[in-house]
């Protein structure tokens, strides 16, 4: 099914926030970052990478129990909404691409952001903190109460911190936790 591709060839161009621009080829599954020519490190993030990448998986059990999916193509709560969530707090500093007629880099979305991996990380939990609390506040007082206990108690530097570096020990596949 795949077109044989020289590489190089392809003209379909990415434009990144920072006004530099890549070869959509240029991205393979493996990466979550780019060096890019303007100085500046950006995150790569796929669809097909798992949501567990910057979150853990209670987490995301718990955010696919609680956000509700009526489209038929995002059926269950993953790395589209949360970069959705990310695209709707800042527009500017993310931009999507359609990779799906672009069999060698292997994915259907992608998303590079103005901020490194880290940085985007600390957003993802920052959102997913506020998305929980909306969520739980609509709950009963006992399950409020609990959560704002636990909230009370988490710091989402220290927590990005802690996950970045455990999940560095893991091998570099975005599939083992799968
Ligand atoms: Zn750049």
């Amino acid at each position: 099914m795949s077109q044989p591709r020289v590489p190089g060839e392809s003209d379909d161009r990415l434009e990144l926030p920072c006004g530099e621009a890549i070869a959509v080829t240029d991205l393979d599954l493996g990466m979550r970052e780019l060096a890019c020519d303007c100085g500046a490190t950006h995150a790569v993030v796929m669809d097909v990478h798992p949501a567990t990448r910057f979150l853990p998986e209670f987490l995301v059990e718990i955010l696919r129990e609680v956000t509700e999916t009526t489209s038929e193509e995002l059926s269950e709560f993953d790395m589209p909404h949360v970069m959705g969530m990310v695209i709707e707090e800042f527009p500017g500093s993310v931009v999507s691409h359609d990779a799906t007629d672009e069999p060698d880099v292997g994915c259907g979305l992608l998303w590079v952001s103005e901020f490194d991996s880290r940085r985007l990380h600390e957003i993802i939990v920052e959102l997913i903190v506020e998305l929980m609390e909306h969520a739980v506040s609509h709950g009963d007082e006992d399950e409020l109460s609990e959560f704002e206990r636990q909230m009370l108690e988490f710091d989402v530097e220290e927590f990005v911190e802690e996950y970045r570096a455990d999940r560095n020990f893991e091998a570099e596949s975005p599939y083992d936790d799968r």
